[in-house]
């Protein structure tokens, strides 16, 4: 099974790169696990300084890479990786590059580079308008939203690192590893994953083979290095083990639906199987029978934010907006990352009431979710559409203004800035903000 979906890996071209875009997912599920994993390690290497990023890529392939402050992700390999100790260890040996300075320019050039994001649609199925949010009016309607990311960059061969370096990286994780007292078994795995693949598949190469390169004396050295470890049989904490298998089934439903579901787990009745066919139910069209599973897997795991979540995006799906504010309300109250993803949505099932009450709070909520990330396009056209509700048409053109601007989409922005300026009181903090977007780049 994890051969067959490697292969798949291995074999798919990629629209996104081919275009010089990296399409990214935004999911307050995954981001928050990605960084429970990647804290610790990078942490070890002396490298989170200034807080850490994860980015995860819309990409069926294997491939992960760090810019310094920004952790890439594919969702290729997170679905392939079966246990957190795998994908630990890809972040640990991209640490190693990191903090061994290798391709310090191009790096330098990535980081730059700025994560262009428009929330588009659904991941896996949603059609992307690259450089405009106006227009866009659904904005992100599930818990997974795919956006693209402009840094124009062919990441194939970007990153082509030496073979000193490989080895470099790989002592540097396993020492980073072991400073958290986790195993490099999965570090390990994953490599030798790959070096199979590669003799299996013939020319068929994977991106990240190329550039990390896998000669036979690394294997060995990679063998070495994970069984010297005192911590070489040291399991993943089984709860961080649970959510990981919540993630592949996330991930498995937005790309492949229920089949793709079925295909990762053998056992129908675990909680990540059941949740996998909930969202594929929903994604298929039916959310009548997608709220009922997903109202049994509240009973059964009801501390689970984004079973919460996910519940509450069927709801506005059922138009139950009311319902819909509760579980989103819940899965913030549970979220221990307090994401700005979940606040957003509750801020769009408040506006969706009707509730004239509720107005005032979704914007709270909106501008409140947009505080603390924002980047979330869709959550600018929500902010928008619930200003206009209670009537402040200035503070809706300026909300649109910085969705733009913040889209790099500046032309849109000066237009709605200009509408805002003629509209909020003078010499108010809206009215400055729309002033200074105005006058960007003159
Ligand atoms: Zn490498």
């Amino acid at each position: 099974m994890a051969a067959a979906t490697m292969m798949l890996a291995m074999t798919a071209t990629s629209p996104a790169l081919a275009q010089g875009r990296v399409s990214v997912v935004r999911d307050a599920e995954i981001e928050t696990l990605l960084l429970d994993y990647a804290t610790p390690v990078l942490k070890a290497a002396g490298l989170n300084r200034n807080g850490v990023e994860v980015i995860i890529v819309n990409d069926p392939s294997f491939n992960a890479f760090v810019d310094g402050r920004r952790i890439f992700i594919n969702t290729g390999a997170l679905m392939s990786s079966e246990v957190p100790n795998e994908i630990i260890g890809v972040i640990a040996h991209e640490a190693g590059h990191l903090a061994g300075g290798h391709q310090h320019r191009l790096r330098e050039q990535m980081a730059r580079a700025r994560t262009m994001a428009i929330v588009g649609g659904l991941l896996g199925a949603g059609a992307v308008v690259a450089g405009s949010v106006s227009g866009n009016s659904g904005g992100a309607s599930g818990g997974a939203a795919i956006a693209s990311a402009a840094p124009s960059m062919a990441m194939r061969g970007l990153l082509s690192y030496r073979r000193s370096e490989e080895m470099n990286a790989d002592q540097a994780a396993a020492k980073y590893l072991s400073a958290t007292r986790q195993s490099a078994k999965g570090m390990l795995t994953t490599f030798q994953r790959f070096s199979q693949s590669l003799s299996l598949a013939g020319v068929q190469v994977d991106q990240y083979q190329i550039s990390h390169p896998l000669p036979r004396e690394r294997i060995a050295l990679l063998e070495s290095l994970a069984e010297a470890s005192p911590y070489f049989d040291t399991a993943d904490p089984a709860s961080l083990i649970a959510r990981h298998q919540m993630m592949r089934a996330k991930i498995a439903a937005y790309s492949g639906g229920q089949a793709a579901v079925s295909r990762l787990f053998k056992d129908r009745g675990s909680l990540a199987a059941k949740y996998g066919d909930a969202i594929a139910t929903d994604l298929g069209g039916n959310s009548a029978a997608a709220l009922k599973k997903l109202d049994a897997l509240v009973a059964a795991s009801p501390s689970n934010p984004y079973i919460h979540e996910f519940r509450g995006e069927v709801l506005l799906k059922l138009h139950k907006a009311a319902d819909a504010a509760k579980a989103f309300d819940k899965a913030l109250k549970l979220d221990r990352s307090r994401s700005g993803l979940i606040r957003a949505r509750l801020g769009v099932a408040l506006l969706a009431t009707g509730d004239k009450h509720q107005i005032d709070r979704a914007v709270d909520e909106l501008g409140r979710a947009l505080q603390s990330d924002p980047d979330n396009y869709a959550a600018y056209l929500s902010l928008s559409q619930a200003y206009g509700a209670s009537g402040d048409i200035g503070n809706a053109e300026l909300a649109m203004a910085e969705g733009n601007y913040r889209a790099g989409n500046v032309k849109q922005a000066k237009i709605f800035a200009a509408r805002a300026a003629g509209k909020l009181p003078p010499k108010s903090p809206g009215a400055r903000r729309a002033n200074d977007i105005l006058t960007i780049g003159k």
